[in-house]
């Protein structure tokens, strides 16, 4: 058990009123947790603190080199009261498996979660209650030597950031429109595609740039190599429905295992549904849809839950799914996450866990 010093804010700031619209990632709570690394002495000094600005050195190594992770969960209210998270484990063992691959140190994936667990009930109170709304939990860490040579820090911190977010969806699922980039990458199997860290965005932008100023939301990613098979979209995975069989690219290091992808898996395979996680190119998608057998196409990721697929710009090609609506699997599949989140269905798995 994770011993956790607590300092309550004496100078509380207004919760949002129900209603009041949040957005996403602009609002922050009354406080934060921050625990210190150091190499000798392991991860120590677990605390609560207000909300507050840090102190680091300019040639502190994270503004260099990028030696820095983060992982995302949501927490909220259940339809009959509590506070909840979903997985948290999941996201406490990426949490690790991107730690290792950086150069970060581990945190006992059970400290993890008490860290979650214990920042959120501090700050019950702004868990937002309108329908879809939930508090964003930003977990991150940060290299901190003041040394500018490249090697991995021997000080960190590692942060819980609170934020109360609007819904994704105003009023139920709303199909995109996705960008299929086929000039830049954004990474190779070798490099940290599999981790969260702040460099796989950096790399991101100049398509998502691209892709907004061609009018669609997002930017569907192909392989680093040889630009031809589908690895994932900014910052969710992807799912194909093809032929009554769901499809979604294998997991080979340069794609983000998500937390979502992971329990679409699960249930699909439980449905009798069957799945395919392997290798899809862009021409056998294309065809697939020529043909009418591309029957739906959905992001996952813990924002939106399930973010259906409209339309799929391919050099000069535009496809259309579903006429631009929504797939009857993809809103099944949103029901039930959303309703086991929720408290409204059974939870079999254990997947929803209580903030106490
Ligand atoms: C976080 C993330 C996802 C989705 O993961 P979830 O655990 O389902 O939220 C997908 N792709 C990228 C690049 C991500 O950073």
């Amino acid at each position: 058990m994770l011993d956790i010093r607590i300092e309550k804010t004496t100078n509380p700031k207004p919760i949002p009123a129900p209603g009041e619209p949040l957005g996403f990632g602009k609002i922050f709570t009354d406080h934060m947790f921050i625990m210190n690394y150091t190499e000798g002495k392991g991860w120590h000094d677990a605390r609560i603190v207000p909300y507050q600005k840090l102190e680091l050195a300019p040639a502190a190594m994270v503004f260099h080199y990028g030696q820095e992770m983060f992982e995302g969960l949501k927490a909220y209210h259940g339809a009959n009261g509590g506070t909840f998270l979903f997985r948290p484990d999941m996201n406490a063992k990426r949490a690790n498996d991107t730690n290792r691959r950086l150069c970060i140190p581990e945190i006992p994936i059970e400290d993890f979660v008490d860290a979650v667990k214990a920042v959120v009930k501090v700050d019950e109170a702004w868990i937002p209650t309108d329908p879809g709304t939930s508090l964003y939990v930003r977990p991150f860490i940060i290299a901190t030597d003041e040394f500018l040579g490249v090697a991995p820090s021997k000080t960190y911190l590692f942060m819980v950031i609170l934020s109360p977010s609007g819904a994704y969806y105003e009023s139920g699922l709303d199909p995109v429109g996705i960008w299929i980039e086929d000039e830049y990458v954004r990474a190779v199997r070798g490099g940290i595609g599999f981790t969260k860290t702040g460099g796989n965005y950096v790399a991101s932008l100049a398509a998502q740039v691209k892709a907004h100023d061609e009018g669609y939301s997002q930017v569907l990613w192909l392989d680093g190599v040889e630009r031809r098979y589908i690895e994932e979209v900014g910052a969710m995975n992807i799912f194909f429905k093809i032929n009554g069989t769901v499809v979604t690219p294998m997991l080979t290091g340069s794609i983000l295992p998500g937390v979502t992808r992971n329990s679409v898996i699960e249930l699909c395979k439980d449905w009798g549904i069957p799945v395919e996680e392997r290798r899809i190119s862009v021409e056998e998608l294309y065809e697939a849809q020529q043909n009418g057998q591309l029957e739906e196409v959905f992001g996952t990721g813990t924002a939106a839950v399930i973010s259906p697929v409209g339309t799929l710009r391919w050099k000069d090609e535009v496809m259309t799914i579903q006429d631009g609506g929504i797939g009857e699997l993809s809103q099944k599949i949103y029901d039930t996450i959303t309703g086991i989140q929720l408290g409204t269905l059974d939870d079999p798995k254990g997947w929803r866990v209580e903030v106490k």
